[in-house]
C-alpha cells in the first residue's frame, strides 16, 4: 500500500496519516516531522532548514527529495507507507514518480483532505495556543497558506487527472473524518 495525504496547512492531515497508516499497518513519513526532528537535534540538516521552516517557505526540493528517498529505502518502508506532506509540488511529484518506477512501484491513492479555507487560520491559531510550534505564528501561517495554493494545490488536478485522488470532507470530530476516510479509501481499494 503507497498512499499520500495532501491538504492545506491545519487541515488536520498529521492526525489522520497516523490513522490511516496504522490501519494499513505502513509506516506514516512525515517530511515536516523528519525535519522538525532535525531541528530539534541540532544535526546540519535542522540548522540547514530551521530558517526556511520558521518562515513558512518550503525546504528546497533537493534536500526534501533526499530526505524522502533516504527514509523510503529503509527496512520498514519496503512494503509500502503512507506519505504525509510530501510531495508539495509538481517537482516532487515528478521525482517521486521517477522513484517508484525505478522501483517498479507505483501510487495506490492520494487522499486529499479538504477544510474550508476560513477554518484553517483557525484551528491553526488553536494548534499554536496548545503545541506551540515556531511556524503557527500569524504572519507564517499566512505565507503557508499562500504556499499551498501555489505550488501544492495544483497537485490535486494532477492526481485527478490520474485518477489517483480520493477527496474526503475533513470538517468533524477527528473520529468521524478518519471513518469518513476509511470508508472512502475502502470503496477505492477494495482494502
Ligand atoms: P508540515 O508539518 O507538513 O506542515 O511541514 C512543516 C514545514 O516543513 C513546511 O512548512 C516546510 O517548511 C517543511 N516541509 C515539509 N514538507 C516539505 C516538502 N515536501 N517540501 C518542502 N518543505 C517541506
Amino acid at each position: 500500500m503507497r498512499l499520500l495525504i495532501i491538504g492545506a496547512p491545519g487541515s488536520g492531515k498529521g492526525t489522520q496519516a497516523d490513522a490511516i497508516a496504522q490501519h494499513y499497518g505502513v509506516p506514516a513519513i512525515s517530511t515536516g516531522n523528519m525535519f522538525r526532528a532535525a531541528v530539534a537535534s541540532g544535526s546540519p540538516l535542522g540548522e540547514q532548514v530551521k530558517a526556511i521552516m520558521e518562515s513558512g517557505a518550503l525546504v528546497p526540493d533537493e534536500v526534501t527529495d533526499a530526505v524522502v528517498a533516504d527514509r523510503l529505502g529503509q527496512p520498514d518502508a519496503a512494503g509500502g507507507w503512507l506519505l504525509d506532506g510530501y510531495p508539495r509540488n509538481l517537482a516532487q511529484v515528478a521525482t517521486l514518480d521517477a522513484y517508484l518506477g525505478a522501483q517498479g512501484q507505483a501510487l495506490d491513492a492520494v487522499v486529499l483532505l479538504d477544510v474550508p479555507a476560513d477554518l484553517l487560520i483557525d484551528r491553526l491559531l488553536k494548534r499554536a495556543q496548545i503545541e506551540g510550534r515556531a511556524d503557527d505564528t500569524e504572519a507564517t501561517i499566512r505565507h503557508r497558506m499562500d504556499v499551498y495554493q501555489d505550488s501544492t494545490a495544483p497537485l490535486i488536478q494532477a492526481f485527478q487527472a490520474r485518477d489517483l485522488l480520493v477527496r474526503v470532507g475533513g470538517v468533524g470530530e477527528v473520529d468521524e473524518v478518519r471513518e469518513r476516510i476509511a470508508a472512502a479509501l475502502t470503496a477505492r481499494l477494495g482494502r
